[in-house]
């Protein structure tokens, strides 16, 4: 795929990819199959990251992070990502990239200096519980509530699919603190810990990809909350995540990159050494031509996921192109792979194949984070 480093990034964001490569191939590719037995990916793997310094790249200095700016989160979802394992990524991401960053941004001093420095050096996981079993796209339609009750909320609901449900301790919800509020005002943020009372997680999801990701329901059963977990003012809650929302785009777009740029780089060897009449896949010209036109089209989505990263770095805003990526990047990432799984023959469809399980793992991106459709309506909104 084109390499973009030298027109993007920076000589810290180049030692940051070396070093990520480094430790995925020596640590990650090795043990994951493992974890993708056992659906969990081991909690000393998070620590280890967290002593590498891999958890707080985008957290500021002065609260132990690594102080980088998108292009930063870019190149660590693309790295997570060429792993070949998209649980690993998500698992990962949805902790340092996604729940913890509203904590970042919202979250007191009290707050930040109670939970960040465990949440960077990997020794507490976060989640973030936004979707409901009622639906997730139809955000504002949320039924999760909280009661204010003296110095604690009183929390009734339900969240579904959540990502790292079954390993975190740590969790940013979302509830509607406002009942007469309409439409997107009236939600607040909360951090819930594991252990609340009135706080369970559920046995978890059988999920078809991302198998090293867990994946479980949070059930809040007047679920008794302390007022200090409030997190940002009260009722501004939806806005205040809507914040992050172009960060958890382009992170969710740099992933589709790194998973396409894996299956590109295992799919090309296999044709180069796969003999056939004679020769080699290879050496087929219609291959060959599939080949170029699926590297093209990643050029073209990777390109947008860099520009887009670029200009939110710089502070400009980034909405339509982010937008752009999470509506692109995860089709273009789906149509590739498949052609990749094809290329591989029978070979594709079986478990001992990589490209069989980057197959499985390129189907959530364009499902969480906000469905492909619903990206395109706001793409049109913002037209
Ligand atoms: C692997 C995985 C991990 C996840 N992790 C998390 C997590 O950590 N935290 C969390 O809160 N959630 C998580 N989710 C949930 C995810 O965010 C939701 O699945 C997603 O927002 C879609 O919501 P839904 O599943 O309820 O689908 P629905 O809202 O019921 O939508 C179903 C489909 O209808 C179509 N549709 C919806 N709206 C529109 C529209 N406006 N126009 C046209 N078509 C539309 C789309 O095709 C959509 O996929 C995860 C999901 C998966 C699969």
């Amino acid at each position: 795929m084109i390499d973009l480093d030298a027109a993007y990034l920076s000589e810290e964001h180049r030692m940051l990819r070396q070093q990520l490569r480094r430790f995925i191939e020596t640590e990650v590719r090795p043990a994951a199959p493992a974890w993708e037995e056992a659906g969990r990916i081991p909690p000393d793997v998070f620590r280890r990251m967290g002593e590498l310094g891999f958890l707080g790249l985008s957290m500021p200095a002065e609260l132990g992070g690594a102080g980088f700016d998108t292009l930063g989160s870019v190149v660590f979802g693309e790295e997570l990502g060429r792993s070949g394992f998209g649980g690993f990524g998500a698992a990962v991401t949805d902790h340092a990239d996604i729940a913890a960053p509203v904590l970042r941004r919202n979250g007191t001093a009290e707050q930040k200096a109670r939970y960040l420095p465990d949440v960077i050096a990997g020794r507490r996981l976060m989640g973030l519980g936004v979707t409901e079993p009622g639906g997730g796209s139809d955000l504002v339609a949320m039924k999760t509530v909280a009661r204010r009750d003296g110095d604690h909320y009183i929390l009734n609901g339900q969240k579904t699919f959540i990502t790292n449900a079954l390993s975190a301790d740590l969790f940013v919800t979302v509830a509607r603190t406002d009942p007469e509020a309409k439409g997107a005002a009236g939600f607040s943020l909360f951090l819930v810990e594991k252990g609340t009372p009135g706080f369970s997680i559920g046995a978890g999801f059988r999920k078809t990809g991302w198998l090293c990701s867990d994946m479980s329901d949070l059930f809040f059963d007047d679920c008794s909350l302390p007022a200090e977990n409030l997190l940002g003012p009260e009722h501004r809650g939806f806005y205040l995540m809507m914040q992050g929302i172009e960060h958890e785009r382009l992170s969710i777009g740099s992933q589709c990159i790194g998973l396409a740029e894996r299956a590109v780089e295992i799919t090309l060897r296999w044709l180069k050494e796969r003999p056939a009449y004679r020769r080699t896949l290879w050496d087929l010209q219609a291959v060959r031509h599939e080949m170029a036109a699926i590297s093209a089209d990643l050029a073209a989505a990777k390109l947008l996921v860099y520009h887009a990263a670029a200009r939110k770095s710089r502070g400009e805003d980034a909405r339509l192109e982010s937008t752009m990526v999470k509506a692109l990047a995860p089709e273009r990432l789906k149509a590739a792979v498949d052609r990749c799984v094809q290329l591989h023959g029978g070979l594709g469809y079986m478990r001992e194949a990589e490209i069989e399980r980057i197959w499985r793992d390129t189907r959530p991106h364009s499902l969480g984070g906000g469905a492909s459709h619903v990206m395109l309506d706001e793409i049109a909104k913002l037209l």
